[in-house]
């Protein structure tokens, strides 16, 4: 089979395929494998899956298992609310574990090879189309290729998704920086070595988390754009960063000067949809479900993806013949289908609303903060049905949506 797109969503899938016996090809079409950026957040609904491939103690020892995620005002610089993130894990079986985006690629990218993925760079992807039995996916230098099954992983502004449907990125007019450097470089600057921080404020957050055993510092500075919304082209430019967290907390002032101010990562993300197989061509990742990123489920997401479509291809494959894999597809992909992209819609709305919920500013905000600081740090019911199997298993999803409140985030975000 194909896969289209060498990032974290298809070199996992095509590693979760290739473990099921399948033969995949992957095409990427950068000329070389790579990731742009900083940290990842990765939850447990997702260290279970790497645990499943044998990646996890490969992605602790890269990566940091931190004690806890607070959420503190931005403005003040007060604590609103925590997860101990050691009862998280007793409560999941599996760890948060906090990761350099370059180390999961490589990761998934050692272990392709391992397995036997063949990996193909320099591929451009501009058409995909049915054929009998299968798919076939041209490239920009006029090669084809061909087979059983197309997986498109193809990202945000994907090619595959237009077979589906014809929508665009939905721009949120925020913008992301980002900036990882030595520890040592924040160490003055009353920051936790052992926490996922959130700085939630006006129209603005600012994310701080160790990396790489504590040796790097990631920081993420978010805030919503004044020139994005009246319009203007060059938009979340540096002058746009200083002044969206002016008048924040110490703490952010002193992170600040830190992020890379050369690059910056407009927010997109895309109207959720329920279908995303057509014939032998399936979106996953970024590609079906391109979320805002305040979840922090979108590699996630990506990767129990791949772990759901291979563990149905597992389940409905005889013996490979001489036509092909065995797999019975049609219903491979139609049981992919039932799971994932309702998962995934609520993941993405509950996104877009939980950022409602952080940039609240005057009496909204104190609201929040009133009723954040009111949360008990045990409650797991905003977390069980994203860092639980649930996604993975939808035998357990109507039980499960029963008990937990429909999107009470968003309730409470537009009070
Ligand atoms: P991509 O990473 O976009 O990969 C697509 C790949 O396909 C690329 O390699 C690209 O070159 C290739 N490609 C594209 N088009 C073609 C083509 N036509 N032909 C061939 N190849 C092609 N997620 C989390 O889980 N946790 C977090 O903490 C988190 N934090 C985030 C913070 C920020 C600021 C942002 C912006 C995102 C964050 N995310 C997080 C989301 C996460 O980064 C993405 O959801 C994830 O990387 C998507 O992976 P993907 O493989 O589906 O897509």
């Amino acid at each position: 089979m194909i896969v289209i797109g060498g990032g974290i969503g298809g070199l996992s899938a095509a590693l979760a395929l290739t473990r099921k016996g399948l033969k995949v090809r992957l095409y990427e079409r950068a000329s070389e494998f790579g990731e742009v950026g900083a940290g990842l957040q990765i939850a447990p609904n997702c260290t279970r899956i790497l645990n499943d491939y044998g990646l996890l103690d490969e992605a602790t020892t890269l990566g940091v298992l931190p004690e806890r995620m607070i959420m503190k005002d931005a403005v003040d610089g007060g604590e609103l609310t925590h997860l101990d993130l050691k009862d998280l894990e007793r409560r999941y079986g599996f760890p948060y574990l906090v990761i350099h985006r370059s180390d999961l690629h490589g990761i998934f990218l050692r272990a392709c090879e391992r397995a036997g993925v063949e990996l193909v760079t320099d591929a451009h992807c501009v058409a995909y189309e049915n054929t009998p039995g299968g798919a076939r996916v041209t490239f920009a230098d006029g090669r084809s290729d061909r087979a059983e099954v197309v997986i498109a992983a193809d990202g945000l502004h994907s090619v595959a998704r237009r077979l589906l449907v014809h929508d665009e990125p939905v721009s949120s007019a925020y913008v992301a920086y980002r900036g990882a450097v030595p520890f040592d470089q924040v160490r003055a600057n009353d920051v936790h070595e052992s926490a996922v921080v959130v700085y939630v404020g006006p129209r603005c957050h600012f994310v701080q988390y160790p990396l790489r055993g504590g040796q790097m510092f990631n920081q993420v500075a978010v805030f919503e754009s004044p020139k994005a919304l009246a319009g203007k082209e060059d938009w979340g430019t540096p002058d746009e960063l200083d002044r969206a967290f002016d008048g924040m907390c110490p703490q952010i002032k002193a992170g600040l000067p830190l992020m890379w101010r050369d690059r910056w990562w407009r927010m997109y993300d895309r109207e959720p949809i329920a279908n995303w197989v057509t014939g032998r061509i399936a979106l996953l990742g970024d590609a079906a479900h391109p979320p805002l990123q305040y979840m922090a489920q979108g590699a996630v997401m990506a990767i129990e993806d791949g772990w759901v479509l291979a563990e149905r291809v597992g389940a409905l494959r005889t013996e490979r013949s001489e036509e092909g894999s065995g797999v019975d597809w049609e219903a491979a992909l139609a049981a992919y289908e039932a799971v994932r992209p309702e998962h995934c819609r609520r993941v993405m709305t509950t996104a877009r609303s939980w950022g409602a919920l952080w940039h609240h500013d005057g009496v909204k905000r104190l609201q929040r903060n009133a009723l954040l600081r009111a949360r008990d740090p045990h409650d797991y019911s905003f977390t069980d049905w994203v860092y639980g199997p649930t996604a993975l298993t939808p035998e357990q999803e109507p039980e499960l949506y029963r008990a937990i409140p429909l999107e009470s985030a968003a309730v409470v975000a537009e009070q």
